[in-house]
């Protein structure tokens, strides 16, 4: 827990059973009472150190005016539901991720990621798919919450005289939100930038997204607005850090190598499938230990990655059962060069 500069609250709140420990929720302080920005992950440890959090700043959880979310993972979101029950303050995000919460409250999303996506990808039946299958359960519990109000990009949020501007950066979610609090020199950037890991970057369509070519466009766009003034990035995890621009060279460099890994792949054999590339690129931790639901993110950021050499024609996309993926000439001869133009370009390109 830390007083930051400007009237900000930062305030550590655990994931249970996660190597991230914990997510960072922020309290904003308003004459009126605290914005609270990504609450946490629900239970009774995350509510606990929430509530003690706002209290050693001298505030209760009735003082929250209002609820802001970067996005709609439970590590962020999971604790809104709970903190609107005990205020009746509102609840604020993006609609493309208030949509993402409604496919989970009704269903529908854990159904198309288990039975149309993970075919998709080309998991083998059986125990393969078992291990990655989405716990629709687990994903109903945490996503209860509809949001009172929907937050654009640009939008300007006033409350008691206090002006938190809002940014659109999809790319970890489609409806990614940083929040910057202009005047105080902070930007509350959830999970679009982190100081250390590379957030994950997916999605669960193969056939419509570009969520890495979105999520470029959007680090293009925070850094072309945050870096001349040499902004504190407050994230959602981790710890706070300035100097975004070297950052973001850094997470570029590392999609620039997973792209040439992920056409070198492809270009071993004749086709593959999401399933093959994933199996044969370099994970932290090995594709072996990469299990469960890691598993099935590993998967969603390989299928980023080529959807994006797909959408730039550097890999032919064919098919949806499963979905496979070729190259044109398998001729690695200034590949590098090639991705690394159409990151630059991905980085000035507005976002679709
Ligand atoms: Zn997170």
């Amino acid at each position: 827990m830390e007083e930051i500069d400007g009237g900000v609250w930062s305030i550590p709140v655990p994931i249970p059973g996660s190597p991230l420990r914990y997510v960072l929720s922020y309290a904003i302080a308003t004459p009126l009472g605290p914005i609270v920005v990504d609450p946490g992950w629900p239970g009774e440890a995350g509510w606990a150190s929430l509530s003690a959090g706002l209290e050693l700043a001298g505030w209760s959880v009735t003082d929250v005016q209002g609820v802001l979310l970067t996005h709609s993972h439970t590590d962020h979101q999971g604790l809104a539901l709970r903190v609107r029950e005990a205020t009746g303050c509102w609840v604020g995000m993006h609609e493309l991720d208030a949509r993402v919460l409604a496919g989970y409250a009704d269903g529908s999303r854990v159904h198309d990621c288990n039975a149309t996506w993970i075919p998709q990808c080309g998991v083998p039946s059986g125990a393969e798919t078992t291990a990655i299958l989405m716990d629709a359960d687990a994903m109903m519990a945490a996503c209860g919450v509809i949001p009172d109000r929907l937050i654009d990009d640009g939008e300007s949020i006033r409350v008691g005289g206090r002006s938190i501007t809002a940014i659109w950066t999809p790319g970890h979610t489609p409806g990614h939100l940083c929040f910057a609090l202009e005047d105080e020199g902070l930007l509350l950037g959830g999970d679009h930038l982190l100081p250390r890991i590379s957030s994950h970057v997916g999605g669960y369509l193969i056939d419509e997204s570009d969520p890495l070519g979105d999520f470029l466009s959007s680090l293009g766009k925070i850094v072309a607005r945050v870096a001349p003034a040499d902004v504190e990035i407050l994230p959602g995890h981790e710890y706070r850090f300035r100097g975004i621009e070297e950052r973001a060279g850094i997470v570029r460099d590392h999609h620039i190598d997973r792209l040439r890994e992920a056409f070198a792949a492809v270009a071993e054999v004749t086709a593959s499938t999401a399933w093959d590339v994933a199996s044969r690129v370099s994970w932290a931790r090995g594709w072996e230990e990469t299990k469960g639901g890691l598993r099935r993110l590993a998967l969603s950021e390989t299928v980023a990655h080529l959807r994006w050499l797909a959408v730039r024609g550097l890999l032919v996309q064919t098919g949806r059962n499963p979905t496979v993926w070729s190259v044109r000439s398998n001729d690695l001869t200034g590949i590098e060069a090639r991705i690394r133009a159409e990151v630059e370009r991905s980085r000035g390109t507005a976002i679709r």
